[in-house]
């Protein structure tokens, strides 16, 4: 890995150092730093060479530019004349001036014959573009006098840093006039660094006017070279250099022989060495262990002053200039780089990691408190070190953090922690159940968990280095309240929650149970069922709580009483199952039954009120092999036969039982094919006036003749009908067809339709006789209503109000069967009854008991009173009809007079009469 980042360092530092260097930073950096080391170093000049200057006060006193040629004459010759070595003119003499001057300085050349002329070459426009014109001196000055080149190369920082060995001018190589000064003796191409560590501000300089007008020392110029040339500014032959800001080209050339005589040419070497070393110290940082950015640092700038150092050195000591920028620069990189890792960069990073982590660690901080589950991490020593806000409120401890947790938490859980602890970290956690028992509280049931996790921690003292320890996580639950509602559900699922009694389906299975062990043991099975037969009338006189407590009373006589061997079960509100083997012949009559009867059937106190109940048993033996099914249905069959039996208080259910309710189920269904099988008809049977005998109307009476059961008789269909609501249906067929049949007879008799209560509770009765009134134009004052007493038990605002709507649309009503029931006339009096039909349970016999007699005259009287007429049912002897003509009755109706018949037959019968 190692390896590889030195690579990528490597990498790195080729490329930074290539980018540097193309960028020309590196260049810049170099000449600023080989300046400023001219610029420390110090070398005073060879004194070999004198600079004779047309500065600007020779140009003031001789006001004139260009100079008169002549005036070059007379320097040379004077310069001559003190004995100077070499006299180098740095003046363009390539054009002529007058013949006279300079024949004048063309002899004075001669002369001398130690001169030098300046050749150059330049740009011949201002574009730079159209070639190069080559200023040579005058052919005549040539004669006795060397071209020596003068131009300095400039630099791309503009300044002059190099000066020319020669030149090629016109196919011949001319040396520099710095070369000639400099006694080179080299090749006459190519250029040598100047050195600007040389003092070249210390050049003896005697102004050109001194020298001709002879005030200059003439010791100056013995045996030196002497450079003449401009520094005027005006002469604009200034050139920006290093060190000394601006020279003149003359002294430029100037410093350029020193160079050469000092020996101080300069090369650019060593900047590879500089790279070499700068890259290896930066290897080195990086692939030893050093710790501290400081310290990186300190070896980077380290290196960068030993370089520096060293190239100041070799500069000063070797005409060497070195290249140190790129060296640096791989330095200051690297310094960089350690800065912003060590300081910058691993800061940001490690801060944004803290953030994060921060909020990962509040997150996780919130979610962990807020959990439904109560958690708490114990460590191997048994501490608790965690515990959030649900685990603080289900042990009861406001500070749970910190604690042992054998001090806090149930000994049980604590028990698995350590388990967990001390096992391997692949055990699967297992939820277990944990019940405790509340301290004055109901007992709570505890769901928990146990994890073990490894946490890692740095230790601090010894570096870098991690320890890991287990931990084990508490994961808890109060599952009390879901553990009650299973509970409770279960409970209800087998027992009846106001009895706390077994349900129905409990029964079922306790019967299933018995039955296999009677069916072991050859032993027979008994299944009672008893209902108290007026626990609605209790419901509606006293209220539902009476009733409930009524039923709770009934059970705990059968639990402390009779449940030694029998198993009791609430099968709805108003019976009750129990089940046992019979174990002696006793048991298998009916003395048990007797006993229930004795214990259940006393009366019961609640709050205060006595109440009576009125039981009805049915049971049922397992005889034969019959299923659990069977016996319920059995003895159900002969609960229900039991009901419908006012003289009996206990059956035993018998095979024809069965035959019974399986007709009544084939007779339901047949009867609801019955309109449409058009098997029903209507017989009608006479009413008459008992004053003269005379019909004044008939009853509809509904007649079944069954494809299946033949003549069924009203007593029995019109029950089921009325028990499956199909009575609707019925009396509303019977009211149409005894309209539509009562219109065809001739004279004007009144109609009476039967009207069974359930009529008036279930369907529209009113809207009902409407559209028959309306669909067979039968006049409605002849429609006579009749029903039955028992219509008045519930005694019904809404039924008075139907009755009130009914006789607004002309129809009467007739109370029917009056005397069977408890009704008294007084009370029947307040509902719209035009006439009472008296039943034929008191003229059976021969009317001659005076109770009877009594009982007609007091009917016959009170109804008088109230208004309204009496029919007596029944009537089948003359002696009847004649007693009760006798005692006042004005109306009758029985086989005396007519059994029920067809309409035709009605008809042709009154007919007859008339
Ligand atoms: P109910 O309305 O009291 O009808 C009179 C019953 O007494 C009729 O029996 C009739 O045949 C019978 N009867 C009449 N005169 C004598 C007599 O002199 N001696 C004896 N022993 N019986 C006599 P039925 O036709 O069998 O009807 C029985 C009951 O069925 C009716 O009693 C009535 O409550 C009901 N019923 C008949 N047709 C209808 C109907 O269309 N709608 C409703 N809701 N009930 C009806
Ligand atoms: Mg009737
Ligand atoms: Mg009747």
């Amino acid at each position: 890995m190692r390896l590889v980042n030195a690579c990528l360092l490597a990498i790195f530092m080729v490329a930074s150092v290539f980018v540097v260097r193309a960028s020309g930073i590196a260049t810049s950096l170099d000449r600023w730093l080989w300046e400023a080391r001219f610029g420390v170093d110090h070398r005073p000049v060879s004194g070999e060479i004198v600079l004779v200057d047309i500065d600007a006060r020779s140009l003031d006193s001789l006001g004139v530019w260009p100079l008169p040629r002549r005036l070059y004459g007379q320097l040379t010759d004077q310069l001559a004349s003190l004995g100077v070595q070499d006299i180098v003119f740095d003046v363009d003499f390539s054009a002529a001036s007058t013949p006279e001057d300079d024949l004048i300085f063309a002899e004075a050349i001669e002369r001398a014959g130690i001169v030098s002329l300046a050749a150059f070459v330049q740009k011949a426009g201002a574009d730079g573009n159209s070639g190069e014109v080559v200023n040579l001196p005058q052919e005549m000055f040539l004669q006795n006098a060397w071209p020596v080149v003068v131009m300095v190369p400039m630099e791309d920082d503009s300044r002059i840093w190099r000066n020319l060995f020669g030149f090629e001018i016109s196919g011949t190589s001319e040396l520099s006039a710095a070369a000639f000064l400099g006694n080179y003796s080299g090749t006459t191409s190519g250029a040598f660094g100047l050195d600007y560590s040389i003092a070249i501000d210390q050049l003896t300089r005697v102004s050109l006017i001194d020298v001709l007008e002879g005030s200059a020392d003439p010791s100056v110029f013995a045996g030196k070279k002497v450079i003449v040339g401009a520094s005027a500014l005006e002469l604009r032959d200034l050139f920006p250099v290093p060190v000394f800001e601006i020279l003149p080209g003359s002294v430029i050339q100037a410093l350029g022989a020193e160079t050469l005589l000092q020996n101080r040419a300069m090369t650019e070497r060593g900047e590879l060495i500089a790279l070499l070393f700068a890259s290896v110290i930066v290897l080195l940082l990086f692939l030893t262990k050093v710790e501290g950015w400081q310290v990186k640092v300190g070896i980077l700038v380290l290196a960068v002053i030993s370089i520096e150092v060293l190239a100041f050195g070799v500069q000063r000591l070797s005409p060497v200039l070195v290249p140190a920028a790129s060296a640096y620069f791989l330095l200051f990189f690297a310094a960089v780089g350690v800065i912003l890792r060590e300081l910058g960069f691993h800061k940001v990073l490690s801060h944004i990691a803290t953030v994060r982590r921060r909020n990962s660690e509040r997150i996780l901080g919130q979610v962990f408190d807020d959990s439904f589950d109560a958690i708490v991490v114990l460590d191997k020593d048994g501490n608790i070190t965690a515990a959030n806000q649900t685990a603080r409120k289900l042990f009861l401890d406001e500070m749970l953090t910190g604690k042992p947790a054998r001090s806090v938490l149930p000994a049980a859980l604590v028990e698995e922690a350590e388990i967990a602890l001390g096992s391997d970290k692949n055990r699967q956690p297992a939820p277990q159940i944990l019940t405790l028992a509340g301290e004055g509280t109901k007992r709570r049931f505890i769901e928990f968990v146990v994890t073990r996790s490894d946490k890692t921690e740095v230790s601090r003292n010894r570096n870098g280095d991690f320890e890991t320890r287990a931990v084990a996580c508490l994961t808890c639950r109060d599952v009390t309240d879901e553990r009650e509602s299973a509970e409770q559900l279960r409970y209800l699922a087998q027992f009846d929650p106001v009895t706390n009694l077994a349900n129905r389906n409990e029964l079922e299975r306790e019967l299933s149970r018995k039955m296999k062990l009677a069916n072991d043991s050859g032993q027979e099975l008994c299944l009672v069922q008893f209902a108290v037969s007026n626990f609605d009338q209790i419901v509606a006189t006293l209220g539902f709580s009476y009733g409930d407590r009524v039923r709770q009373a009934i059970a705990s006589r059968l639990k402390s009483h009779l449940s030694q061997r029998t198993t009791w079960a609430a099968m709805s509100a108003d019976v009750f199952a129990g089940v046992y083997l019979c174990e002696t012949d006793d048991d298998r009559d009916l003395s048990v039954i007797d006993k229930i009867r004795e214990i259940i059937g006393e009366d019961y106190t609640v709050e205060g009120a006595r109440i009576s109940v009125q039981l009805k048993f049915g049971c049922a033996f397992s005889e034969g092999s019959i299923g659990p099914e069977d016996i319920l249905k059995r003895s159900g069959n002969a609960l229900a036969k039991v009901r419908r039996d006012d003289r009996k208080q206990v059956i035993r259910f018998k095979p024809e039982m069965g035959t019974a309710l399986q007709r009544r189920r084939k007779l339901e269904t047949e009867l609801f094919k019955a309109i449409a099988r058009d098997e029903l008809s209507l017989a009608y049977q006479p009413l008459i006036n008992l004053e003269d005998g005379s019909t004044f109307g008939a009853e509809a009476l509904l007649r079944w003749e069954s494809r299946e059961f033949g003549t069924v008789s009203p007593f029995e269909f019109i029950p089921l009908a009325e028990e499956n609501g199909y009575i609707v249906e019925l009396g509303a067929w019977a009211l149409n067809r005894g309209m539509k049949e009562a219109r065809t007879w001739q004279e004007r008799l009144r109609l009476s339709v039967n009207i069974s209560p359930v009529q008036f509770s279930r369907g529209d009765l009113v809207g009902t006789v409407r559209e028959a009134l309306e669909r067979t134009h039968f006049p409605a004052e002849l429609l006579d209503l009749e029903v039955t007493e028992s219509l008045f038990i519930d005694e019904s605002e809404d039924l008075k109000f139907h009755m009130e709507e009914l006789k607004s649309l002309g129809c009467s009503f007739s109370l029917d069967d009056f005397g069977t029931g408890y009704s008294s006339l007084g009370y029947v009096a307040n509902y719209p009854f035009s006439k009472i039909k008296l039943d034929k349970s008191f003229v059976r016999q021969s009317l001659t008991s005076k109770r009877d007699i009594a009982i007609i005259e007091a009917v016959l009287h009170l109804a008088n009173g109230f208004d309204m007429s009496v029919l007596v049912e029944g009537i089948e002897t003359q002696e009847q009809a004649r007693v009760l003509k006798s005692l006042g009755c004005p109306m009758g109706q029985g086989y005396l007079f007519g059994k029920p018949m067809s309409s035709t037959d009605f008809a042709l019968l009154v007919s007859k009469a008339a």
